[in-house]
């Protein structure tokens, strides 16, 4: 009851959830982010879906819209401000990414194929997710690819499901069931969500698995429901705003006329221009002045190409394109702190460099 009442009190708190998509490669990942984006929008009517930096953010009002259908009969109230999906799935070179995505986000989608059962890369992320104790659900995709599948364009999952032949349904079940027992040879006990009992709820390692199509879209406003419900009911107290920076770079790059660039997430706490930032390279901490902060025009319309807007300042969770001297050698994937006015220097590089020890220590345990 305790928890309810302070879970209440600091509903307006919140920030937004940061996800991630992981799992092996071909699994459906570019494509589940695709139709993420735009299931339920019309054509050209992106409205409520932001492309920042390295990720896309989402609405209240947009993931309401998305999940409208399922959530007549579900009822959830949802108080989230909305939610930042990381975008580096296609990314190959994104490998480092894989495991310290798996650290920088609060909850992550998981997607295997249905067809193929668990994978190399599925199983390393299943591993990573389990180990930093990151929740996670399981998409499981392309089942449009099952026999005769009857396209139910969008809708939620079961009211597909409902729809096909008994021939199609089994071959779904004996699928499905064999992810479940490859699932549960890495040591994951799971189950298609809305077969859960409530025991399985309240178990943390217990992980819900929702079927999907990234190309006809069923199962898509199952995802953002569930992804909704457990940031909710699981992670408010971790989704609680907080002043304190936590930054991280997402990638480095050169573009026309700014020159080295660094994307970066700001999952919480501000960074502003002209703050002095301490940033990882291969060859030690280096201190550089942020000189500016960019992100995308706010609808596409307007997106000309390398065209940004200037920021004062940045409110995380976003993600930002910072501009300073010197950025050439940063490393993706480690984290960004700022010297405040009665910080020493050295103190917050000796800072910035313990915390990458500490994720590599976690990656090379990896
Ligand atoms: P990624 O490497 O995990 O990002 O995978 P992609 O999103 O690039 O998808 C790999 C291939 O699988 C592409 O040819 C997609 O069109 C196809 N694909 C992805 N999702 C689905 C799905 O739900 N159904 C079907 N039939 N094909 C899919």
């Amino acid at each position: 009851q305790e928890e309810a009442n302070l879970a209440a009190r600091t509903r307006d708190d919140l920030r937004c959830p940061v996800v991630v998509i992981m799992g092996h490669v071909d699994t459906g990942k570019t494509k589940l982010l695709d139709k993420i984006r735009k299931t339920n929008v019309q054509e050209g009517e992106a409205g409520g879906i932001t492309q920042q930096i390295g990720a896309t953010y989402f609405e209240k009002s947009t993931l309401l819209t998305q999940t409208a259908k399922l959530n007549e009969t579900e009822k959830f109230e949802l108080t989230l401000p909305g939610m930042l999906v990381i975008d580096t799935p296609g990314h190959e070179s994104f490998t480092n990414l894989r495991s310290r995505g798996s650290s920088l986000c609060d909850v992550a989608i998981l997607v295997v194929d249905l067809m193929h059962g668990l994978e190399q890369q599925t199983i390393e992320s299943l591993h990573m997710l389990r180990k930093r104790g990151t929740p996670f659900v399981i998409a499981l995709n392309k089942v449009d690819r099952c026999y005769n599948w009857v396209t139910c364009k969008d809708s939620p999952i079961r009211d597909a499901l409902k729809v096909q032949s008994d021939g199609t349904l089994q071959e779904f079940r004996s699928r499905a069931s064999d992810a479940k027992v490859q699932l549960q040879e890495q040591g994951v006990n799971s189950n298609i969500y809305w077969e859960m009992g409530d025991d399985d709820w309240t178990n943390s390692d217990f992980v819900p698995i929702v079927p999907t199509s990234a190309i006809t879209g069923e199962g898509v406003q199952d995802i953002l429901l569930l992804l909704c419900q457990i940031s909710e009911r699981k992670l408010w107290r971790q989704l609680m705003w907080c002043a304190n920076l936590q930054c991280t770079v997402l990638e480095v790059k050169a573009i026309d006329g700014l020159g080295m660039t660094v994307d970066c997430l700001v999952v919480n706490g501000y960074l502003r221009e002209g703050d002095k930032a301490v940033f990882c390279t291969l060859d030690g901490p280096i201190v550089a002045e942020i000189r500016g902060l960019l992100t995308p025009p706010p609808s596409r319309e307007m997106r000309i190409k390398s065209e940004y807007i200037h920021h004062k300042e940045i409110k995380g969770a976003l993600g930002v394109k910072v501009i300073g001297n010197g950025l050439e050698k940063v490393m993706a994937g480690t984290p960004v702190m700022v010297v405040g006015p009665d910080d020493e220097v050295e103190d917050i590089k000796a800072e910035v460099m313990s915390d990458l020890t500490r994720l590599q220590k976690k990656l090379s345990t990896d």
